[in-house]
């Protein structure tokens, strides 16, 4: 089916602004031609015809940081602990779709148990289940001690920790995830991984043309991470003024995953925690908050993510992680452009989506409204385009 937009505001996502009264044509899973509507030539094929006036057309949102096989909510580590492998990947069909309903074109699932995710990948990326591009890191994996058994997989050496990786490449998996922290009964973070396993695990994954992603809370763990070349730190709750300045010297990538803490704050509200049982949501919001706002000052790269799934927050909310980077000192245009070109770079599918181009795959979004003068517009979802195909 072929495809044009007509007289739509459009935000491309390659760092241009926003120009108003463009078309854009689709055809097969491509985007062919973008121009003003008065000079677009006259096609004899069929085309479906949207008439884009009041609407604003952004590229496919990535997010880089979800956990299909688990719903969020209350229940979050009882469900990823105890579910069964059949659990998991039921629930992962539901949250993908949830998940595409949103604007999620493409995104990265960062650990799942049984390694599930990577079935669920090529599920989608077959058809047989409705669903964002997924990229999928299979099993993730920490040393004893450090989570609760079961939720990853557990490594004792880094001998043991690259045959784990080279279990996960071989089983297909699009990217390495690792924990640089671990937290100690009291709630105390630490460095969880010896810098000897960070560097083998890096060069397992590079070798394999995959990136790495960690998981970090701590300090310390976050800067031995870095150090590593670990590419994405996930979470960086915990980041001070020399990680920050390194990570910007490296180009690593910070994917912040606000809405952790966010669906958190809300749920201990509902169930009416007085302020000091609330003490540590408090402190992971405003410390997740200062260590954003000072990579986001050193120039770090920061990319969308969610942690949907693996915390409490949901699946099907990205807009709100984007309205929270905005609310802490990004503008509109560079946290649509962390949701979309940036974040393409760090999955490395920058050739084909990411922004509304010619020749790239049409993955578009149609918001009733303008979210660089309103973010929160990304909550009024109109029309969502995946390869081309109307899926919403
Ligand atoms: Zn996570």
């Amino acid at each position: 089916m072929d495809l044009v937009i007509r007289n739509v505001k459009l935000i491309d996502g390659t760092g241009a602004s926003a120009i108003s009264e463009v078309s854009v044509e689709v055809t097969g899973s491509a985007i062919s031609w973008i121009g003003s509507e008065s000079s677009r030539p006259k096609r004899t094929v069929h085309q479906e015809d949207i008439n884009g006036q009041g609407l604003t057309l952004i590229p496919g949102m990535i997010d880089c940081h979800e956990h299909f096989t688990g719903d969020g909510g209350t229940d979050v580590m009882d469900r990823l602990l105890n579910d069964t492998a059949e659990e998991f990947t039921l629930k992962a069909v539901g949250n993908c779709r949830r998940s595409l309903m949103s604007g999620v074109t493409t995104a990265r699932d960062v650990g799942a148990r049984f390694g599930v995710n990577i079935n669920i990948a090529k599920q989608t990326a077959a058809g047989a289940v409705f669903g964002p591009r997924i990229i999928a890191s299979g099993e993730w994996f920490q040393y004893p001690g450090t989570w609760p058994a079961g939720l990853t997989r557990t490594t004792e050496t880094p001998e043991e920790l690259l045959l784990g990786i080279q279990d996960m490449i071989q089983r297909g998996a699009g990217l390495i995830k690792v924990g640089a922290t671990g937290f100690r009964p009291d709630g105390a973070q630490f460095p969880s991984m010896s810098r000897e396993a960070l560097d083998a695990a890096v060069r397992a994954a590079h070798d394999a043309g995959l990136k790495i992603a960690a998981h970090c809370h701590g300090f310390e763990g976050t800067l031995l991470a870095v150090e590593a070349g670990i590419d994405s730190i996930e979470h960086g709750t915990y980041v001070d003024e020399p990680t920050v300045r390194l990570m910007a010297e490296k180009g690593t990538y910070m994917v912040p995953t606000m809405s952790t803490w966010d669906a958190r704050e809300r749920l201990a509200i509902q169930a009416g925690l007085s302020k000091d049982q609330m003490a540590d949501v408090y402190d992971r919001k405003e410390n997740s908050i200062a260590s954003f706002k000072r990579a986001l000052q050193a120039g770090v790269i920061i990319a969308t993510g969610t942690d949907a799934g693996g915390s409490p927050a949901r699946h099907g909310f990205v807009a709100r992680e984007i309205e929270l980077m905005v609310d802490n000192g990004m503008t509109p245009q560079a946290a649509l452009e962390a949701s979309t070109r940036v974040a393409s770079e760090l999955l490395g599918v920058q050739e084909q989506v990411g922004t509304i181009e010619v020749g790239k795959q049409a993955d578009m979004v149609l918001i009733d409204g303008d979210p660089h003068s309103d973010i929160g517009a990304l909550k009024n979802i109109w029309a969502v385009f995946q390869g081309g195909r109307r899926v919403r």
